[in-house]
C-alpha cells in the first residue's frame, strides 16, 4: 500500500480570495485589456494613497520600476550607487542598466539590512568631496545614489541615511518591494526616500502576476516616469518620440488584479505578522535557531519569516535543514547569495561583505504564504524541532 504523502507546503504563493475574478472579468467584458484603462488609474491611486505619496506610476515589473526610477533620479552613466550586498539581484542589475556601478555595502548583523554605519565609514574613508559632489577616491567615479532595500519586510533605518544623502547631494532610491504595508517610526511613507519602487511579482505580499510601481512626491520625476515608460511619446497620433523610451507599462488586466489585492492588503499584513509570531512561539525553547527580528524603528510586515541557524548549537546546518524539510514536502530557501560574489559584479567595489556572507550561509526562509494554515505551519515547526538538538 502506498501511503499518501502530505501536500507540499510552498515557500510563498499568491493568495487570491477577493474581487480579482470580478475585476479581471470586467476588463475582458469591456475589452479594456491593454496598457490603458480604469484599473490602471485606480491601482495607481490606491498605492499612492496607501504609501502617502503624491504620485504612483504602474510598471510592468519591479525591476523596470527600479530602472526608470534611477533614470529620472539623475543617476548618470559611470556614477556609483550604494547597494546592499545582501538583496535580490534586481536593484544591482538596474544600476548596471544605467551604465552606472553598484558599490556593495555590507549588511548589519542583526537584521541583515544595509548597514548605515558602513555607509558612513565608506564615505569618510573612501570618498572625497569636490565642487559639491562626492567621489570615490579609488575609482575616481562620482557617487550619486543610495539604493537601500527594505529586505524581508523590514524598513532600513532611513533617518541617518537621508541625513547623509542630504549632506552629500545623493539621491535616495528605495527598493521597497518587500515591505509594502510596513511602517518606519510609525509612519508609512518616511522610509520611501526621494523615490521608491515596488514589485507585484507572485511571491510578494500582494501580486498582479507580474507588475511594479514607482512612487514619489516629485511631480517632474513622476511625469518623466510616465513619459519614459510609454516610449517617450511627444505626439501619440503622429508617432513623434522625444528620446529613447521604454515599454514598461502595466496592463489593465494586471492592474485589475492589483486593485483587488490592494483592497485586502491590510489583512495580508496581519496574516504575515501572525505567521511570524507563531514561528517565534514555536521555536521559543530551541537553541541555535533564531528568527530574524524586526528593528525597533520598524513595523515589519515579515514578508518572509527567516531563521538564522547556529549549527554549533543546533547540531544541524541551514542547508541540511533545507534538505530534510524538502524530504518532508516543505519548501524553504536560503537568503540571496551576496551580490559582491556573483559573476556580473565581481569587479565592482564593495565595502565589507563578511556579514552578508555569514547570513547567506546560516539563514533559511520558511513557508510564509498569506494563506499558510495553522496546521501546515505546525508541521513546519514540528519538523524543525525534531531536527534540532534539544
Ligand atoms: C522581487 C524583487 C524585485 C524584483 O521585482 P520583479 O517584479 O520580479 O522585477 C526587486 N527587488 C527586490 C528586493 C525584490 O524582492
Amino acid at each position: 500500500m502506498v501511503e499518501d504523502s502530505p501536500a507540499m507546503i510552498p515557500l510563498c504563493v499568491p493568495e487570491i480570495r477577493g474581487n480579482e475574478w470580478q475585476y479581471v472579468k470586467d476588463c475582458l467584458d469591456t475589452n479594456w485589456v491593454s496598457s490603458v484603462g480604469g484599473y490602471v488609474d485606480r491601482f495607481e491611486e490606491m498605492v499612492a494613497a496607501y504609501t502617502g505619496r503624491e504620485h504612483a506610476i504602474a510598471t510592468v515589473n519591479g525591476t523596470a520600476a527600479l530602472h526608470v526610477a534611477l533614470l529620472v533620479a539623475g543617476i548618470e552613466p559611470d556614477d556609483e550607487v550604494l547597494v546592499p550586498s545582501l538583496t535580490f539581484i534586481a536593484p544591482a542589475n538596474a544600476v548596471r542598466y544605467m551604465g552606472a556601478w553598484p558599490v556593495f555595502i555590507d549588511a548589519d548583523p542583526e537584521f541583515g539590512l544595509m548597514d548605515c554605519a558602513r555607509i558612513k565609514d565608506f564615505i569618510a574613508e573612501e570618498c572625497s568631496r569636490e565642487s559639491g559632489s562626492l567621489y570615490n577616491k579609488s575609482t575616481g567615479r562620482r557617487v550619486k545614489g543610495l539604493l537601500p532595500v527594505h529586505i524581508l519586510g523590514h524598513p532600513v533605518d532611513m533617518d541617518p541615511l537621508v541625513d547623509l544623502a542630504r549632506g552629500y547631494d545623493l539621491t535616495v532610491v528605495c527598493d521597497a518591494t518587500e515591505c509594502l504595508g510596513a511602517k518606519y517610526k510609525g509612519d508609512s511613507s518616511s522610509h520611501l526616500g526621494d523615490i521608491a519602487c515596488f514589485s507585484f511579482n507572485g511571491n510578494k505580499v500582494i501580486t498582479t502576476g507580474g507588475g511594479g510601481m514607482v512612487v514619489t512626491d516629485n511631480e517632474a520625476w513622476a511625469d518623466r516616469v510616465r513619459y519614459l515608460t510609454t516610449q517617450a511619446k511627444d505626439d501619440p497620433v503622429e508617432y513623434i518620440h522625444g528620446e529613447v523610451g521604454y515599454n514598461y507599462r502595466l496592463t489593465n488586466v494586471q492592474a485589475a488584479m492589483g486593485v483587488a489585492q490592494m483592497e485586502v492588503l491590510d489583512d495580508y499584513v496581519v496574516a504575515k505578522r501572525r505567521t511570524h509570531r507563531r514561528y517565534l512561539d514555536g521555536f521559543a525553547g530551541l537553541s541555535g535557531i533564531e528568527l530574524l527580528g524586526s528593528p525597533k524603528w520598524a513595523e515589519s510586515i515579515y514578508w518572509l519569516s527567516t531563521i538564522r541557524v547556529n549549527d554549533s548549537v543546533s547540531g544541524v546546518g541551514s542547508r541540511d535543514l533545507m534538505r530534510v524539510l524538502k524530504e518532508e514536502q516543505i519548501d524553504s530557501r536560503p537568503l540571496w547569495h551576496p551580490l559582491h560574489g556573483l559573476k556580473p559584479f565581481v569587479d565592482c567595489a564593495r565595502y565589507g561583505g563578511d556579514v552578508a556572507e555569514d547570513l547567506y550561509s546560516r539563514c533559511l526562509s520558511l513557508p510564509s504564504s498569506v494563506g499558510l494554515s495553522e496546521d501546515d505551519q505546525n508541521r513546519v515547526i514540528r519538523c524543525i524541532c525534531q531536527m534540532v538538538r534539544p
